[in-house]
């Protein structure tokens, strides 16, 4: 039983990696380095430099390597690059799922488990949703997903082949025993960019918005643990693999946090206080994305192990000590 990871070397391929290797599995990553790294790539996992939409390369692997389900994280996640360069993320997210979707076909790969995301919603008319609501994505990054959840159907239908797609809300934090987090220093993602601040890498915050419907009036969203989320790819290949149908499911706890309380708990944390400013709304930031977690617990039987906010900033603030000062060790050797 040999499973194809691709983006295996990014942030959240590598701990999907980790969750398949505790439970038994052999690995191989494919994966082209050109936002993950070799360093994350899990003990005990072969990596294979190339790209997902090799459909030969691919239709290879899963014969030399007896490949027989596929996990596929690899993908470009930056929504304003979408809405600048839309017709990459078309060809990287959309177009390489189709080969790879088509090797699998070909060389008889039957289980598919596909990184989707709550961008495929994109303003929702009311929250909490759940896997009942109409997509409508507002980003060429939500749309290139929804795409390859589409082809993902109609395969399924005209194929000896079954997949679950699995729609990330907000990911963060990072291995509990430190092995592998967030490398990216790009990203703009909100916990990240407090512990920017935490560390004195960047001067302040800003807040998106504090006029929205809502509570406090900054947007509310539902922040997932990695390592939770990494064990719901395992689940959802063993469910596939007892004969379940093909599914989309929500991940994400049911539970929403604002960006202050997000604010709140970084500081209370990491005991850190920092400059916060207020800032305009960003284009595109829906007020309120909650998911529902009723299906993804009774199909796959997910029950979540780091659902707390301070947990989830703990872990991420635990690997950007240690990533940062292996990087500094690393410079000084
Ligand atoms: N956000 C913010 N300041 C930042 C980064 C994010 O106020 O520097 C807000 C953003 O507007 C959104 C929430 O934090 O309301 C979560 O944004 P993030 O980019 O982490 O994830 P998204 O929900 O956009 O996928």
């Amino acid at each position: 039983m040999t499973v194809l990871v691709t983006g295996g070397a990014g942030y959240i391929g590598s701990h999907a990696v980790l969750a398949l290797i505790e439970a038994g599995r052999q690995v191989v990553v494919l994966d082209d380095l050109s936002t993950g790294s070799r360093d994350l790539v899990p003990r005990g996992a072969t990596l294979v430099e190339g790209d997902v939409g090799d459909e030969a390369l691919v239709g290879k692997l899963i014969r030399e390597q007896g490949i027989d389900a596929i996990l596929h994280f690899a993908g470009s996640i930056v929504v304003p690059d979408s809405v600048a360069d839309p017709l990459f993320y078309y060809l990287n997210n959309t177009v390489k799922s189709r080969s790879l979707i088509a090797a699998a076909v070909a060389g008889g790969v039957k289980h598919f488990i596909f990184s989707s995301t709550a961008a495929v919603y994109g303003e929702p008319e009311a929250s909490p949703v759940d896997e009942t609501t109409r997509p409508g994505p507002i980003s060429p990054y939500g749309s290139s997903k929804l795409m390859t959840e589409m082809m993902l159907s109609d395969t399924a239908f005209a194929h000896d082949f079954r997949f679950v797609a699995l729609r990330y809300f907000n990911v963060a934090g990072a291995d509990p025993l430190g092995r592998t987090g967030q490398t990216s220093p790009r990203a703009t993602h909100l916990i990240k960019v407090a512990l920017q601040a935490v560390r004195g890498e960047r001067t302040h915050l800003e807040i998106y918005g504090t006029d929205y419907p809502t509570p406090d009036g900054t947007c509310l969203r539902d922040y997932i643990h990695v390592s939770d989320l990494a064990d719901a790819h395992v689940l959802a290949l063993a469910h596939l693999e007892r004969g379940g149908e093909s599914q989309v499911l929500n991940c994400g706890y049911g539970q929403g946090y604002s960006v202050l309380d997000v604010v709140a708990a970084v500081k209370r944390v990491a005991g850190v206080d920092f400059r916060v400013d207020h800032a305009p709304r960003r284009a595109g930031d829906p007020a309120n994305l909650i998911t529902r977690s009723e299906k993804i617990r009774a199909v796959l039987g997910w029950e979540p192990r780091h659902a707390d906010l301070d947990v989830i900033v703990g872990h991420a603030l635990a690997w950007e000590d240690s990533f940062n000062a292996r990087e500094k060790t690393r410079a000084v050797g």
